[in-house]
């Protein structure tokens, strides 16, 4: 309740409004289809990921989310679709295992980001809840290594860019340090050039071409109740999949 009213409140800069208005870039006579295998972050044993302004768990975000995508990039005609989980709880080594079984085409490893100083608010449960309004935004992730890389590269950049034109913001990376290198290309890409122990593994783990994406910021207030919508899901499917189509060099 809190959430809808505070959002009535503020402008509704994005996404797009309306994301029919992006369906026409995802013809439905496939050549061949595209072959992506959709990640919903977390969800591993012992591994819910982060906690967000109203304590709701990353992994639930993401499983939600990555549905949702897989639901719709299926209905299009132009994707085959895999989801590395549902009802169970995959390590992740088994995910890239069956992504790499299913030879894959691209993999999309959804995940949300908890940044930066927060202040606490009591949760419903008794307990306290973190917030922070200060660093909104998506980021899209990858891994500088190997001959894969520029593969990862150019998938990294079509999404990143095509989310940007769909209405979704380019976080500013403020807390990211010295986390991750940005992309001089991509505003809202960031690369993975930690010492190898340190970087993140599913980024690196397979020769498919892999981003994640942190689709918003888990202690913005905004942005969660943006992410409630239909509207905004159905935006960042469709921008995913014409990211894919871009990064495929399927013609239009
Ligand atoms: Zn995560």
């Amino acid at each position: 309740m809190l959430l809808s009213l505070l959002v009535a409140l503020v402008p509704a800069a994005w996404p797009a409004p309306d994301a029919t208005l992006h369906a026409p870039q995802l013809p439905s006579t496939p050549a061949h289809k595209i072959r992506v295998f959709v990640d919903a972050g977390h969800g591993a044993p012992d591994n819910e990921g982060n906690h967000g302004c109203s304590c709701q768990a990353e992994q639930d975000h993401t499983l939600r989310v990555a549905q949702h995508l897989a639901f719709v990039l299926a209905a299009t005609g132009r994707f085959e679709v895999k989801l590395s989980r549902t009802t169970d709880f995959p390590r992740y080594q088994a995910r890239i295992a069956a992504a790499e079984a299913w030879r894959a085409d691209v993999i999309i490893s959804l995940h949300s980001d908890a940044r930066g100083e927060a202040h606490g608010f009591p949760g419903a449960d008794g307990g306290t809840c973190w917030r922070n309004p200060d660093a909104p935004g998506i980021a899209v992730l990858w891994n500088d290594e190997g001959p894969a890389f520029s593969a990862r590269e150019k998938l990294g950049r079509a999404v990143g860019t095509r989310l940007r034109e769909a209405g979704f913001p380019a976080y500013s990376g403020i807390d990211y340090g010295d986390l991750y290198r940005h992309d001089d290309h991509e505003p809202s890409g960031w690369i993975d050039t930690r010492p190898m122990k340190k970087r993140v593994y599913f980024l690196r783990a397979s020769a498919i071409p892999t981003v994640i994406i942190e689709t918003h910021h888990a202690l913005d207030v905004l942005e969660v109740a943006r992410w409630e919508e239909l509207a905004t899901v159905d935006a960042f499917a469709f921008a995913v999949g014409a990211a894919v189509l871009d990064d495929q060099g399927v013609v239009k």
